[in-house]
């Protein structure tokens, strides 16, 4: 059996139960194949794939806080340390009931090599619990934020390992997470990312990735001869990363038509009214079926449905596995030609494989949705610096990294016959940088 094959079988065998790190897992093995077969002799002496397929260090621990009742409610917390090879940790916080270790390993291994495309000294990790903090009160939420953190803080640090927001982690949760950090360790660091512009948060840090997202696909539509403008968009997802994925499209002149939360879907024929969705999503924290009260003209469905709207481009940008082959075979039939992932793994294998086969040019979320990551460790750089960049100069370098993760991507995939498939281009640059930093400091 080869090499890939073998791990992949061990992956299988060893994190049963695990079917989302198995999916990760089996897209990053499998297209780097030709690295791996040009390095086999080396990769196997070192056991390179075993060591990158194993977290460093995994951590899962009791969050026990009381209710607004007086009852006590007992969560699970996670910290996965999967690798360290080109600098700290590095990855968001998910706080969602569907947590649990092997989707917080997904996210950890993808982590890994979205963090080294960015070109910046990141190492992979994520956390997470299956808290959900719809419908509790601010103080419900502080008092799990505060445990949470109680046990967390002795794992992670500036310099050690520095958590960031995801589904269900905004300002307001990374802001309790930090309070208690600094009240425990007694240090004021930059040990998460996302916090507030009053306390060391970075400008542009709330918007960056939706905003890299749509860079990245500005510049590989340029590179295809087409632009931006004029085209209509369908996104999916209502959270941070929809939100500004449907600004920056729409500030480049594109016109987005849909939105969509766990519960339903809007459809905005004459293009999401943006001060509506922040209202209702980022103020009052309500569901979709109110942006009809704003927007008469618009519809409402119940269930999902974005992904059968006529559109030139796709941006799932909810959660993992939300865009199945069905909803593949539906794009491809409406005319769409290009799908950038601003979630994490949201198309699942077989709709990946069938978007590129039909030609669809397909940004996979590592490469895509980077610029979220990316604009945190611009946050670590300032908070070490001991100074605040303007909006400009940040939105600027973040420009700057999404254009160069493009053509790092459209350069590595030609380098292996296998141009146009960006799939494998980042899997295989972000691996490369990785395998060659584990190698430089030995059997560790
Ligand atoms: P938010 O919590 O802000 O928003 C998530 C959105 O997706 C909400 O509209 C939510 O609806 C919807 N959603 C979540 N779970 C499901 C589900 N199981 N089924 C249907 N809809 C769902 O999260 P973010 O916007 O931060 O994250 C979205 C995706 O982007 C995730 O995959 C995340 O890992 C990824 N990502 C985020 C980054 C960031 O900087 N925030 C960086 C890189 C990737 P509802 O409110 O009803 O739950």
């Amino acid at each position: 059996m080869n090499y890939v094959d073998e791990v992949l079988e061990r992956v299988i065998k060893e994190n049963l139960g695990e079917p989302e790190f198995h999916q990760a897992v089996k897209e990053v093995l499998e297209t780097i194949r030709p690295v791996v077969e040009k390095n086999e002799v080396q990769y196997r002496r070192d056991a390179m794939l075993e060591r990158i397929v194993n977290p460093e260090r995994q951590i899962k621990f009791r969050v026990s806080w009381v209710d607004d009742k007086g009852n006590v409610q007992v969560n699970t917390g996670y910290r996965v340390q999967f690798n360290s090879a080109i600098g700290p940790y590095k990855g968001g916080i998910r706080l969602h009931p569907s947590v649990n270790l092997g989707v917080i390993k997904f996210l950890g291994f993808e982590q890994i090599f979205k963090n080294s495309l960015t070109g910046l000294p990141i190492g992979g990790g994520k956390g997470g619990s299956d808290f959900d903090p719809k419908g509790k009160s601010d103080r419900e939420v502080m008092a799990f934020c505060q445990s949470f953190m109680t046990e967390l803080c002795r794992h992670i640090g500036a310099d050690t390992d520095v958590p960031a927001g995801d589904i269900g982690t905004g300002a307001r949760e990374i802001g309790y997470m930090f309070g208690q950090y600094k009240r425990i360790k007694n240090v004021f660091e930059g040990v998460l990312t996302g916090k507030g512009i009053p306390y060391g948060g970075s400008l542009v840090r709330t918007e960056a990735t939706g905003y890299g997202l749509l860079y990245i696909v500005e510049e590989m539509l340029k590179c295809h001869g087409q632009d931006i403008a004029g085209k209509t968009v369908i996104v999916s997802g209502a959270g941070n990363v929809a939100i500004y994925a449907i600004e920056k499209a729409t500030q480049l002149g594109a016109k987005v038509v849909t939105c969509s939360d766990s519960n339903g879907w809007v459809y905005d024929p004459d293009g999401i009214d943006l001060a509506a969705l922040k209202q209702i999503k980022e103020v009052d924290r309500q569901r979709l079926t109110e942006y009809k009260k704003y927007r008469p003209n618009s519809e409402y469905h119940e269930g999902k449905g974005v992904w059968s709207i006529k559109a030139d481009i796709a941006l799932p940008c909810a959660t993992q596995n939300e865009l199945n082959i069905n909803d593949a075979k539906m794009l491809v039939e409406n005319g769409v030609y290009a799908v950038a992932e601003g979630a994490n793994m949201p198309t699942t294998a077989d709709a990946t494989e069938f978007l590129q086969q039909k030609g669809v040019l397909f940004l996979p979320g590592k490469a895509a949705n980077a610029g979220g990551v990316a604009t945190s460790a611009l946050e670590m750089s300032q908070n070490s610096e001991r100074l605040s960049w303007s909006f400009e100069e940040v939105d600027q370098k973040l420009k700057g990294i999404m254009v160069n993760i493009y053509h790092n991507l459209d350069n590595t995939s030609k380098l292996y016959g296998l141009e146009g498939n960006y799939v494998a281009g980042a899997n295989i640059a972000g691996f490369e940088k990785v395998a060659k930093a584990m190698t430089a400091q030995g059997i560790v």
